[in-house]
């Protein structure tokens, strides 16, 4: 009776070793889940997902409340709009003069290119 006492225990010790030595440790790749909001309305974080073992836990990567909104629009500024013409303006300009200069058709100013000299045209007759 005693040694199936001390049998009943070895074993359990022996099964106990074999889970712990057995459970899984991460060792593989991990998947990051993205974070999400659940139906209720909460927010879960993003978590890291071990596909061996089906583990969830925090990633600690959310940046909820430490980074700062940047507004770079605000509604409409009407003391933009006439300088904003004038780029405008100076940008068709330019695109009008390099369209014509492709074309060889006008000079950029400060060119030192020469004007293209026409064919001398064949006298028929
Ligand atoms: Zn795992």
């Amino acid at each position: 009776m005693r040694t199936f006492g001390l049998i009943t225990i070895l074993t359990v010790v022996a099964a106990r070793v074999l889970l712990w030595a057995g459970r899984c440790r991460h060792r593989g790749k991990l998947g990051l889940l993205p974070p999400v909001t659940a139906a209720d309305g909460s927010r879960i974080s993003a978590r890291w997902y071990c596909p061996d073992c089906r583990a969830e836990w925090p990633a600690g990567i959310d940046r909820v409340g430490t980074s700062k909104t940047i507004r770079k629009f605000d509604g409409y500024d009407q003391s933009k709009a006439p300088l904003a013409a004038a780029k405008a303006e100076q940008l068709n300009k330019r695109r009008t003069a390099a369209a014509l200069e492709r074309a060889g058709q006008m000079p950029r100013p400060g060119s030192t290119r020469k004007k293209p000299t026409p064919f001398p045209r064949r006298q028929v007759g």
